[in-house]
């Protein structure tokens, strides 16, 4: 039989766990040590830390459509589950504990869209057919206000350097493949990252 690091970290888990509960002789229904796991009844799947360019893997834990853990994932192989202070607190985007350490959605998470006009002082909550559309029309306007077909000295350069895009390493690379291309396209030579590795 294949093991794989993650099966070998559960099995370890389990035989230590066992072991530690033979040597306190408790009988099986008292192994309160898997017990209370959080993710005990929980799906698992994989995705990616969003916060920087290296790109490690991270298991979310998923229980009636909430996540309730997320953990380095064993099986990746640019991190192979170890986070760093960031990625380790990555539930915590979306979960806070309380005082008798029992989570409650984190009340400073975005789930609206906000929008401050230029020169005001206060935020307007906006729906996001709204924010997408006036989005595509200020590209489009500056654009079009903006684009060289040539440069100076009459070279082909087809750009606007009014416009700027910046990528997320929450995306994959077919994403980034697809908005690279979008951009170049809309001849936006300012393209960055939020990594920049
Ligand atoms: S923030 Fe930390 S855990 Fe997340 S991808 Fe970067 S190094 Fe990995």
């Amino acid at each position: 039989m294949k093991i794989s690091r993650r099966n070998f970290l559960w099995i370890s888990g389990a035989v230590i766990t066992g072991s530690l509960a033979l040597k306190l002789g408790l009988t099986p229904e008292e192994k309160v040590v898997s017990k209370d796991l959080r993710i005990q009844y929980a799906e698992s799947s994989t995705t990616i830390c969003p916060f920087c360019g290296v790109g490690c893997g991270i298991i979310c834990y998923v229980e009636d459509g909430k996540v309730v853990g997320t953990e380095g994932d064993p099986d990746h192989p640019i991190n192979e589950g170890a986070l760093c202070s960031k990625g380790s607190a990555l539930y915590n985007m979306a979960y806070v504990y309380d005082e008798k350490g029992v989570p409650q959605i984190n009340p400073r998470r975005l789930t609206q869209v906000l929008y401050r006009a230029p020169y005001a002082t206060d935020w307007e909550v906006k729906d996001w057919d709204w924010a997408l559309e006036t989005i595509a029309q200020r590209i489009k306007k500056t654009r079009d206000t903006t684009f060289e077909k040539t440069d100076s000295d009459g070279v082909t350069v087809n750009r606007s350097k009014a416009l700027a895009w910046l990528g997320s390493a929450m995306c994959n690379n077919e994403e980034n493949y697809l908005f690279h291309k979008l951009a170049k396209a809309l001849g936006i030579i300012n393209i960055d990252h939020c990594a920049r590795l």
